[in-house]
């Protein structure tokens, strides 16, 4: 694919090189040539040195015929504003934008963007992983909104049903193991010691579940 990165910082020079790497025609911009310099030596894509805000460097670096855009300056309405452009105006058909400042995010969502939040995403992480239950995170959606997480049922929910266990809200049974074999959990079933259970959850709904897996009288919160 054609693809553009506009930041040659420290998200669009890895991600940058790892397209490359991935064997797409990789475009960077940046208006400072010396952002290229963090770039690993063996990238052998194209770099354009000029501000992404003039649309003569956007068509220098391709846009309109790349497949793909992304937007990761540490300028919040630069890459909004870019983005827009390369969405609504040249088209292209995937368009991603790094949101720097969580409180700007508003303008994204204005915008109707795909937007990448390393700060917000990075915070709700550390915020999970202080948590000392090991209910393992195997995959994130979006921005982290919904995750997938993996526990095995304690000893203090055995013989409890599933449906006591999970909040109304905020949580979905996604598969449950036991012996091995895996099934499409039902909330009316019984849980046994050692399940393996993968739910998709919200923060909020993962947050109430942890308290009640902790709890170890197996008490609903
Ligand atoms: P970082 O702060 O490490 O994410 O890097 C962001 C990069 O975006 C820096 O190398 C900036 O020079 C670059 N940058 C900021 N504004 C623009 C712009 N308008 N056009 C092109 N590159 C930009």
């Amino acid at each position: 694919m054609n693809l553009i990165v506009i930041g040659c910082g420290r998200v669009g020079s890895e991600l940058a090189f790892h397209l490359f790497k991935q064997g797409h025609q990789v475009c960077i911009v940046d208006q400072n040539d010396k952002a290229f310099l963090g770039l690993p030596m063996d990238f052998r894509g194209r770099t354009l040195e000029g501000d992404a805000l003039n649309q003569i460097i956007l068509r220098r670096a391709g846009i309109e015929t790349a497949d793909g855009v992304v937007v990761v300056t540490n300028f919040d309405m630069t890459n909004a504003v870019v983005g827009h452009i390369a969405q609504t105006y040249y088209k292209v058909p995937s368009v991603v934008v790094g949101n720097f400042e969580p409180r700007y995010r508003y303008i994204y969502d204005a915008f109707n963007l795909q937007v990448v939040s390393p700060s917000h995403w990075g915070a709700q992480r550390i915020e999970e992983l202080l948590y000392s239950l090991e209910a393992r995170m195997v995959f994130s959606a979006g921005n982290g909104e919904v995750e997938l997480y993996e526990f095995s049922i304690p000893q203090a929910w055995e013989e409890r049903l599933l449906s006591e266990l999970l909040p109304d809200e905020g949580c979905q049974p996604s598969a449950l193991t036991r012996a091995g074999r895996a099934m499409l959990p039902e909330l009316d079933m019984t849980l046994k010691l050692g399940d393996l259970l993968l739910v998709s959850a919200t923060l909020e709904g993962m947050t109430v579940l942890r308290q009640r897996l902790e709890n170890q009288q197996g008490q609903e919160v």
